[in-house]
């Protein structure tokens, strides 16, 4: 199980403090890997959030380093906001609204940012896409077999398939702001030079051109365990994310 370690951040506009958490690296065991560059630890995207809605005034600002702080007076930790009030936003990504939610935010923050150089926009978008891929991601996880063999009632193997296909139909109604940010980012990182071959591959991959995906695989020399997972789904034109490890 993983473990937390406290560290708190006052918000530059109202200066009321929050209470965030960072996994302890020892305890975190059993991450899974997905092909869009996602970490998920115990149900937790292990991705650091670096934009945050301060959940006293609104206000939006960027989660630096430098502000977090290991320790306040006690009279101030009690009247700080709890992780789960500004962690994603406060949305709850175990249900498909929450998700959602996340999505629309992250389009808000985009209009709503004065001014953000390309390194921040490209990590709003990459949460974006995150965020997008969260209503599939782990679409199937229980199949009717888990049911068969005990693992869960018939119900909850019911209420999942639900949950699933509602996920899937509401990815499938974004599809053009899915893509929109899709090409977006591809410009972004192309253009400023920061992407590897491997990441610009798999963003044409979920974009659809698997004949540009394939062409920049080719030029990759390293052939790692995600380059062939990767290639796969090329060739079988598959643009759907994918667990790489764990
Ligand atoms: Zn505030």
């Amino acid at each position: 199980m993983t473990s937390f370690e406290d560290f708190f951040v006052k918000c530059k506009c109202c200066e009321a403090f929050l209470i965030g958490k960072t996994p302890k690296t020892e305890t975190v065991s059993q991450s899974a890997l997905y092909s869009d560059g996602m970490i998920i630890n115990d149900l937790i995207p292990l991705n650091p959030q670096k934009l945050v809605l301060c959940p006293a005034c609104g206000y939006l600002f960027w989660l630096q380093q430098e502000d977090c702080l290991t320790a306040i007076a006690v009279e101030d930790e009690q009247k700080a906001y709890q992780w789960n009030s500004w962690r994603f936003f406060g949305c709850n990504l175990l249900d498909n609204k929450g998700r959602m939610a996340l999505i629309n935010h992250y389009w808000v923050a985009l209009e709503k940012l004065n001014y953000i150089a390309v390194s921040q926009e490209i990590i709003i978008r990459k949460s974006l896409l995150w965020a997008y891929n969260d209503l599939y991601r782990d679409a199937g996880s229980w199949q009717f077999s888990d049911f068969l063999n005990g693992k869960i009632s018939f119900n909850y193997w019911l209420s999942s398939k639900r949950f699933d296909q509602q996920g899937v139909e509401l990815f499938n109604s974004e599809k053009e702001r899915f893509i929109a940010n899709l090409e977006r980012l591809i410009y972004l990182l192309e253009s400023s030079g920061t992407a590897e071959i491997a990441e610009l591959a798999e963003l044409y991959r979920e974009l659809g051109d698997f004949g540009k995906a394939s062409s920049l695989l080719q030029g990759v020399l390293r052939r790692t365990h995600f380059i062939g997972l990767l290639n796969r789904h090329v060739l079988e034109k598959n643009k759907n994310v994918f667990k790489v490890a764990g």
